[in-house]
């Protein structure tokens, strides 16, 4: 089966070779090396300041999102969502789980968060706003400068799931003074899944990390960050993704994220150029690197099954009322243009069927 998915994603020859050794025990001076490299590492890649807190959590992108909002907000506290898919939504639900009020920037589909938009959310006396840069449901991206903008002006923290984005979106922590920013393992990592990274800006930490009461044993945030300091985690660390981390990093700071984003730039430009030419649809508002969603309704259910079923080929299915409309094709992980190639002739022949 040939992945076109998000998450898990097609792994790279280095990380499988990673992934069948032996693990090592944990606490030792030699993994606390390698988990120090991996935050200086992960620091560098979003173009974080050195006193960036980073915490390192085993478990998947979902609880780090919660983590990031229960380490910093309480019920005292009024925030604003983004919310123009599944996990915007997401976000909302954490808020009320934990009874955060908050309001939401509503989009329906295919709908561009704009300035106007935004515009009737300004001296509201909001604390943070809670934005997925990249909606994952829809593909779009959001406008990263609009956003930072908007919360310098109205003096609002801002935090950033960037889990769609990273390592296919340029993401850049101090130019755009984000205050938290979260990272899953499956994504374009194309590691495992079942690890997430959140960076906590210094004046996050001390203004509200560190006097917040969490409510929660696992996720805080105060003993995460006490000992990453040597290295090391609180709870037994999810070892062998941290090791292929380390390894990921390396390769893609290496490449440099730049390049790697504009290589993934181009695979989805040109990839949606061909598809539109097979006579699919892709929506106007300004979409992330990281996939292409395609409009194929009535019949998406059945393109992504016939795909699946009839060529070995899994793109990404949509859930709830985009399920008969989009399918979203993946752009991260170990894929080339040859791959394409092959996806975009099936997908004729399914369309050929309809
Ligand atoms: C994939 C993804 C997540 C992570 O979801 P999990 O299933 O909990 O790993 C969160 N936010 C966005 C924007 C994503 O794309």
């Amino acid at each position: 089966m040939k992945l076109f998915t998000v998450g898990p994603v097609e792994m790279f020859p280095d990380t499988l070779e990673i992934s069948a050794r032996q693990l090592p025990y944990f606490r030792t001076p030699e993994f606390s090396e390698i988990m120090l490299e991996n935050e200086t590492l992960f620091k560098k890649s979003i173009c974080a300041p050195k006193n960036t807190r980073v915490v390192f959590l085993t478990a998947s992108g979902t609880a780090a999102m919660e983590a990031a909002v229960i380490n910093c907000f309480t019920t005292d506290d009024r925030l604003l969502v983004i919310q123009g898919g599944s996990f915007g939504k997401r976000f909302g639900e954490i808020c009320k789980v934990h009874k955060i009020p908050f309001d939401e920037v509503k989009l329906s589909f295919g709908e561009q968060l704009t300035r106007e938009k935004l515009e009737s959310y300004k001296n509201k006396n909001y604390n943070g706003l809670l934005v997925n840069l990249h909606e994952t449901s829809t593909g779009q991206l959001y406008d990263i400068d609009m956003l930072s903008k908007f919360c310098r002006q109205n003096d609002m923290y801002l935090i950033v799931d960037a889990i769609g984005a990273y390592g296919a979106d340029e993401i850049n922590f101090e130019r755009y003074g984000i205050d938290e920013l979260i990272v899953s393992s499956q994504k374009a990592l194309a590691l495992a899944p079942g690890a997430a990274i959140i960076a906590v800006s210094e004046r996050l930490y001390r203004q509200r990390v560190i006097s917040t009461d969490s409510g929660s044993l696992y996720l805080d945030f105060k003993q995460h960050i006490e000992n990453i300091k040597r290295g090391q985690t609180p709870f037994t660390p999810a070892v062998g993704i941290f090791l292929g981390l380390n390894q990921r990093l390396k390769q893609m700071l290496c490449t440099g994220m730049k390049e790697i984003s504009q290589d993934i730039h181009r695979l989805s430009c040109q990839f949606r150029q061909e598809v539109i030419n097979l006579g699919f649809q892709v929506p106007e508002y300004p979409l992330s690197n990281a996939l292409t969603p395609v409009v194929a309704a009535p019949h998406a259910e059945r393109l992504y099954q016939r795909l699946r079923e009839g060529y070995g080929m899994e793109v990404t299915p949509s859930g709830g009322e985009l399920k008969e409309v989009l399918v979203r094709v993946g752009h991260l992980g170990n894929v080339r243009w040859e791959d394409y190639k092959e996806l975009l002739r099936a997908m004729n022949e399914v369309k050929c069927g309809f």
